[in-house]
């Protein structure tokens, strides 16, 4: 089904079968089609009784405004329930499990949220003298500690907002290394045709010409490639490991050892180091940077659920460029460096105007504390045993992309199994939807055919993944047996039908006006 008009779609879900009847209103099992608050109306009304102004106490003069502002006038209820509903609408973490790969870890403890609330760290103000922050920049300096721990690295720039941001931050260390060097003309960077995408993207946004390195057969880093590749403009190369099929790359010490040999430096993309927390540290394989996102692998929120965070580990040549600010333990307590002299006096500049993420920084410290170092290792074998049963069960159906040996902590196949049934990866994806399951990423990595990448994480019991990898098999026999409408309808049981996702992330509508509606009457039509 496409849409002519895209923002709210337009097709509530009337029309899906329920015991041969449709829903009349586009409800659908105690959840109701919901309108944009614009679209509610109630534009002479206000929630709230306010007495009339005794006299006109505006000194705006002219710039009074003469027409309704157009916003709904919803009473609590009506406003409350609103949001509700939509909230309803979208899936969470902390509804089903959420098979997603290249996002690692998707549970948020409660004690995280407990922690971050305690009024010492919630309402601190970053403007506030160092002497009554004491107790944050300890949290912090603990952090760095862990952080710098767990990969076997001197140094930490803790205030890059995301993984990419975190990227920019390490490519912005290695260039400046190489120009402090007079290497200023290194332009180049190495990244394998798997990268995520943000790879590539932040090394252009930092002005570097960027090159493919080929992948093997068996999903790594073409060593040969990669080698004749090296030169003397090469800056640096960006290897994600494990990488984004779900491998560890296997010659990582020799993919250091020719980078560093031609004179470039080695950033790692830590964005899968949930997988190897514990067991591995980077340090020790050669690694230059790596950003680690705290959302990926310390449990704080991810996506739209709140602020990322993206520190930056940096090696021995790196350190001396790291941004401002860190600590140091002054004579008066510890303190932020926030000058960028003495000491500081390479730093590049700074990632963000105060020191970070805060409340992430003390989410991301409790769930080491409460881990401990034995149960972070724990973590990663968990995570790892888990990826694995799901690629062992559901390739009783289903094409591993990398059939050979285990994977990490996500599952990769192939759409070759789908081969004439006239089922695509998405129609499938979409027909997991009606089965209660948010699908998985779909197409990515671009190296494997109609790729499908499940990541289940640690946090999945056995009976969770049999229910997954059960419901999964059953569609895929279906596909198998010709039921073709299942999947080319589907979802047919979601508030929504099938969008057209390339038209809305080409041209969103990200602004309502009132022509769009027919709900509500049109007080600003006279503009
Ligand atoms: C998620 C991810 C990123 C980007 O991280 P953000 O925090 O979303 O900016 C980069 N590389 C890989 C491999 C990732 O999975």
């Amino acid at each position: 089904m496409s849409m002519s008009s895209v923002g709210r779609p337009t097709q509530p879900n009337v029309g899906a079968s329920i015991g041969g009847h449709a829903s009349l209103t586009g409800g659908r099992g105690l959840l109701q089609d919901e309108p944009l608050l614009f679209e509610l109306g109630g534009w002479d009304k206000t929630g709230v009784d306010f007495d009339a102004a005794e006299h006109d106490a505006s000194d705006l003069g002219d710039l009074v405004r003469s027409r309704p502002i157009g916003l709904s006038g919803l009473s609590e209820p009506e406003t409350m329930r609103h949001y509700v509903r939509l909230s309803q609408k979208n899936h969470a973490i902390d509804l089903a499990l959420y098979p997603l790969g290249s996002c690692t870890m998707k549970h948020n403890p409660r004690l995280n949220e407990k922690m971050a609330r305690l009024s010492g760290f919630a309402d601190l103000h970053p403007l506030q003298p160092m002497s009554t922050t004491q107790g944050a920049l300890e949290l912090m300096d603990r952090l760095a500690h862990w952080l710098k721990t767990l990969t076997g690295m001197p140094a930490v720039a803790l205030t890059p907002k995301a993984g990419a941001h975190g990227e920019l931050c390490g490519l912005l260390c290695i260039r400046a290394a190489h120009e402090a060097a007079g290497h200023g003309h290194r332009r180049r960077v190495l990244v394998p045709t798997s990268a995520h995408g943000t790879n590539p993207a932040t090394a252009a946004f930092v002005g570097y010409s960027v090159q493919e390195i080929a992948q093997t057969a068996d999903g790594r880093v073409d060593l040969s490639d990669l080698a004749a590749k090296l030169g003397p403009d090469v800056a640096a190369i960006m290897v994600t490991n494990p990488n984004t099929c779900g491998l560890f790359e296997r010659d990582v010490i020799e993919i250091a050892r020719l980078t560093h040999e031609a004179g470039a430096y080695f950033y790692c993309d830590g964005a899968n180091f949930n997988a190897i927390v514990g067991r591995v540290r980077p340090g020790d394989l050669g690694v230059d940077a790596m950003h680690i996102n705290l959302h990926k692998t310390f449990s704080t929120p991810h996506g739209g659920g709140g602020p990322g965070a993206g520190p930056v580990v940096l090696s021995k040549a790196l350190a001396p460029f790291a941004p401002a600010p860190w600590i140091v333990h002054g004579s008066q307590g510890l303190e932020l460096v926030e000058e960028t002299k003495a000491e500081a006096a390479q730093a590049f500049g700074r990632m963000c105007a105060f020191q970070g993420q805060m409340g992430m920084f003390v989410r991301a410290y409790a769930y080491m504390r409460s881990h401990g170092s034995d149960g972070l290792r724990q973590v990663a074998e968990d995570a790892v045993l888990n990826a694995n049963y799901v690629k062992a069960v559901l390739s009783a159906q289903m094409t591993p992309a990398f059939p050979d040996g285990p994977c990490m902590h996500e599952a990769l196949f192939s759409d070759a199994w789908l081969d004439d049934t006239g089922v695509t990866t998405l129609d499938f994806a979409k027909a997991m939807i009606d089965e209660g399951f948010h699908p998985m990423t779909m197409y990515f990595p671009l190296v494997v055919h109609g790729a499908m990448l499940i990541e289940p994480t640690e946090t999945e019991s056995k009976r969770e993944l049999d229910r997954f990898c059960g419901a999964l098999l059953a569609l895929a026999k279906a596909a198998k047996a010709g039921d073709v409408d299942r999947f080319k309808g589907a979802p047919y049981l979601a508030p929504m039908r099938r969008l057209d996702e390339t038209l809305a992330a080409r041209k969103p509508k990200l602004t309502w006006r009132p022509d769009d509606s027919t709900v509500a009457p049109t007080p600003l039509a006279a503009e």
